[in-house]
């Protein structure tokens, strides 16, 4: 199980990042990690944003990290708001960013690094309100067989 990858330090680390990327702009970020995908990560990430109920925001801002642990596979995708505002390069850049510290097992490391590139960039088209919510909840989705 995928999940026992995380400690709760590594947990808390991911979670304090999408809060603090969130505190920067309106959009809303999601990790959901699990051991497998069969076939492409970007049809499994798209799945999974729907299952998440992750198209449910106001500007349509919401913006998942997706990866399998064991078949090494991640994608990374955003709601159609954010796809007026960024180009390409920049999903590319955050799937270099990606690629870079996963290829090399350092999983919370390139999470945390990713998200706050996202917060970053998201505060450029998003503003943050003062009267904001949390639209998605923080915490890491895990999916896949449990053992427990
Ligand atoms: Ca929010
Ligand atoms: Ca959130």
């Amino acid at each position: 199980m995928s999940k026992e990858l995380f400690s709760v330090e590594d947990q808390a680390q991911i979670i304090e990042a999408i809060k603090l990327a969130e505190m920067q702009t309106s959009g809303e970020i999601r990790v959901h990690i699990e051991p497998n995908c069969e076939g492409e990560p970007m049809d499994r990430a798209l799945a999974v944003f729907a299952e998440l109920n992750m198209h449910t925001t106001a500007q349509k801002n919401g913006v998942l990290i997706y990866l399998a642990t064991s078949d090494k596979k991640f994608a990374i995708i955003g709601d159609k708001g954010i796809h007026e505002k960024v180009h390409d390069s920049f999903w590319n850049e955050e799937k270099e960013l990606l690629n870079e510290h996963f290829s090399k097992g350092e999983f919370t490391l390139g999470l945390t690094k990713a998200i706050y590139k996202v917060g970053e960039k998201l505060k450029l088209h998003f503003l943050y309100q003062s009267d904001d919510t949390d639209e998605l909840t923080n915490d890491i989705s895990f999916g896949g067989k449990s053992d427990a």
